[in-house]
């Protein structure tokens, strides 16, 4: 099987009305990838697999709309039936301090028993069985990257949150397809700096990128996201869509 996504959860910074918050399942020939772990994502997780049937983790940063649900899933790792399972979670600075700092000191400790942690910066290269994966530093209040994965020829580049810029850009270079964020819609002078992207902003990453489609992601919880493909759609002259919980692409 090739490069495919399917989006586990896509709810900006908050859930929505039967909307959880941000989780990708990415798999090729058999392997598979979660890709942030937001609330609500691993109860949809689990229609697909297990746990323990993960290969690898990414966690773009520590914002609980995209970690918090490990916390869960390092109970059900640490009291696994067979035994304790240990899952490689590649995750950008502070979060897993962040996460340790909500378990208690046994808990904590026992964090590094089930997950083997890697640090991930915007210069770190990482192949999870047929997936390559670089990474690029987002723009963003916390510690953030974004993460291209790359299989047999396709690429799939997710900008996790991200203000844009010219580092996710260049990481978007060509992509066959971009999930990027579109936290809020309508005018970007009406938002703080430096956050998020609105639809007009991930349309424009999209446009100087010159990625084959747009899938828009992380949009509000409390927005309608059909409003957001409408706003990229003036912008970037490519397929735009929006991402929807438990749906999939083939990349
Ligand atoms: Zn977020
Ligand atoms: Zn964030």
């Amino acid at each position: 099987m090739g490069l495919e996504l399917t989006v586990l959860g896509c709810a900006g910074s908050h859930t929505g009305p039967g909307r959880v918050c941000s989780g990708y399942l990415v798999t090729a020939d058999g392997t598979r990838l979660l890709v942030d772990c937001g609330n609500g994502a691993t109860a949809n997780l689990q229609r697909f697999c297990r746990f323990d049937e993960l290969d690898a983790i990414v966690v773009t940063h520590r914002h609980v709309d995209h970690c918090i649900d490990l916390v869960g899933m390092y109970y059900g790792l640490r009291f696994h039936r067979d035994g304790a399972k240990r899952i490689d979670l590649y995750a950008a600075a502070e979060v897993v301090d962040t996460l340790t700092g909500l378990l208690s000191a046994d808990s904590a400790l026992g964090f590094h028993d089930v997950f083997e942690v890697h640090e991930v910066t915007a210069d770190t290269e990482v192949t999870v069985g047929p997936l390559a994966l670089t990474f690029a530093e987002s723009v963003h209040p916390v510690p953030t990257v974004s993460v291209a994965i790359e299989h047999a020829g396709r690429r799939l580049v997710y900008s996790s949150d991200s203000a844009g810029g010219p580092a996710l850009i260049e990481l978007a270079r060509g992509a066959d397809l971009l999930l990027c964020e579109a936290t809020w819609q309508g005018d970007p002078d009406a938002y703080p700096d430096g956050m998020h992207l609105t639809a007009r902003g991930a349309a424009e990453v999209a446009r100087e990128a010159g990625v084959a489609r747009l899938v828009l992601t992380h949009v509000l919880g409390s927005l309608d996201p059909r409003i957001s493909v409408t706003e990229a759609t003036e912008v970037f002259p490519g397929p735009v869509e929006a991402a929807a919980d438990l749906r999939s692409w083939v990349v």
